[in-house]
């Protein structure tokens, strides 16, 4: 099994902390398939006998001139081509202006959407339930997966959670 995943979120949610985790940890090989410029490829992991290639889709933020307007359609064309989406957001802050900003470009795509709960080691355990209740009728996202991508706590579950859905 392989596929494509895109994560998406606002600035220092964690993206770049998990993908460092993910593919730092495991024997990270390149990708032979071809690149187009506007995706890179950020990393590919390979866990057994799935194959997990994560690309970068730049320009998901609210647009501020004409080149930004451009730009969120080339990513949403891509949200439409990848696999699985990877919505990130902070379990420290809620569900904001961003985010809502975000959940409108996903009405247009088909892709199934992981909710990704970043940062828990952050907050109380008491506190989990209830932002997971905040997103839980944003959205019909597939899976629902709190994480810390610093500390580690349940990313081989997302992982395996990913694996099942390629
Ligand atoms: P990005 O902009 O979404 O790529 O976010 P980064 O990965 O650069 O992370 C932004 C900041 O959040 C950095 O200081 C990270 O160390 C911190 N961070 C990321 N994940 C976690 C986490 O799970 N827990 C905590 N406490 N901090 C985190
Ligand atoms: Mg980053």
């Amino acid at each position: 099994r392989s596929g494509f995943i895109s994560i998406i979120g606002r600035p220092n949610v964690g993206k770049s902390t998990f993908l460092n985790r993910v593919i730092g940890q495991k024997i990270a090989i390149m990708s032979d398939k071809p690149q187009t410029t506007r995706n890179k490829i950020q990393g590919v992991l390979t866990v057994n006998d799935a194959q997990m290639i994560f690309i970068d889709t730049p320009g998901i933020h609210k647009p501020k001139h004409k080149l930004g307007d451009f730009m969120m359609k080339v990513a949403q064309n891509t949200l439409k081509e990848v696999d699985l989406i990877l919505f990130m957001v902070n379990a420290e802050e809620g569900f904001g202006r961003g985010e809502e900003f975000i959940l409108e470009k996903f009405q247009t795509v088909n892709t199934p959407i992981f909710l990704v709960i970043n940062k828990i080691d952050q907050i109380h355990p008491d506190e989990l339930l209830p932002i997971i209740q905040s997103y839980k009728d944003k959205y019909a996202f597939k899976e629902i997966v709190p994480i810390s991508a610093l500390e580690g706590n349940n990313v081989e579950r997302l992982l395996d959670q990913i694996k099942s859905f390629l």
